[in-house]
């Protein structure tokens, strides 16, 4: 059955007890996308215009509102701090995305500042900017952007970052939607001339759920985020293997939630309830909703 959203007031609570059960002060998501409006709504139509999608899954976002609706819902979850991940297509973009980002970051003190980038001239500068201007998190989109992530104008903006020590949430896996770049391969040359980079591969790598796993075993600050899957919608066409099991509970301490919010087909409890469902216990889903976020972020 498909998963449904009840009232907005039900599903708060239900968020609510979710973690005030597991005795957590509130969740950290570290995937939430915040951008400009009409960026925002160009992925909606995106996502509206995706008929494509094996089974015939329609994606509907269920939190299609304004942007102060969506921050206040997720206060009302109680998830304590969240992210705007934002990532330009193209050359000249991710400046004004960063531009963009500060102020969001200045009116909404829960949400972690967040920055882009873009293989192109300047790239250091722009980085080098906003981490000056507070930047906590990246954020890298391999697919959309088109780009391969070891491209040396990158460099030393990986450089900086993993000597800053400054985590960047990159969607680097083939799916849902193969890319030129995609795949651990890539990361992986990354990864050898920058061992420190703190790397948050999204959606624990989908659908190269294993690959990706590898490398997180391989290097201590690799960590992955749960966004999208394990939730029925996902396992209905690119379905975590159940052998892997294994190496997420071993790797506990470096699983971050992250949900896609507001960017979502289903309930955010469905996400919550679907990690609960593995059975790895009730610490690994304190350290994984919470705990590893809160110490990589530093949070009080
Ligand atoms: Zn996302």
């Amino acid at each position: 059955m498909e998963p449904t959203r009840t009232t907005e007031a039900d599903e708060a609570a239900e968020v609510r007890r979710f973690w005030g059960g597991l005795g957590l002060p509130g969740l950290v998501d570290v995937h939430t996308h915040f951008m400009p409006e009409r960026v925002l709504h160009k992925v909606w139509s995106y996502f509206d215009a995706l008929g494509s999608l094996p089974g015939d899954l329609a994606w509907r976002i269920t939190y299609r509102a304004e942007e102060a609706e969506r921050t206040a819902l997720l206060r009302e979850f109680g998830v304590r701090a969240f992210t705007a991940m934002l990532y330009p297509h193209k050359p000249g973009m991710a400046r004004w995305l960063n531009g963009w980002a500060v102020d969001f970051a200045r009116r909404t003190p829960d949400c972690l500042h967040t920055a882009t980038l873009y293989p192109e001239p300047g790239v250091e500068g722009y980085v080098r900017a906003a981490v000056e201007a507070g930047a906590r998190v990246f954020k890298a989109h391999v697919q959309v952007g088109d780009y391969d992530p070891a491209d040396e104008l990158l460099d030393p903006a990986w450089g900086l970052l993993a000597e800053a020590g400054i985590p960047v949430v990159i969607h680097c896996g083939s799916g849902p939607m193969p890319g030129k770049h995609t795949g651990p391969e890539p990361v992986a040359r990354v990864l050898a001339r920058h061992p420190r980079l703190r790397l948050i591969v999204a959606h624990l790598g989908m659908p190269e759920y294993e690959e990706f796993l590898d490398l997180a075993e391989r290097h201590d600050e690799v960590r992955l985020d749960t966004t999208m899957v394990l939730t029925d919608f996902t396992e209905s066409f690119l379905p975590f293997p159940r052998r892997a099991l294994p190496r997420l509970d071993a790797l506990g301490d470096r699983i971050l939630l992250g949900t896609d919010f507001p960017n979502i087909p289903y309930p955010y409890l469905h996400q919550l309830q679907v990690l609960e469902r593995l059975d790895l216990g009730p610490a690994w889903l304190r350290a994984v909703c919470h705990h590893n976020a809160a110490r990589l972020f530093d949070l009080p």
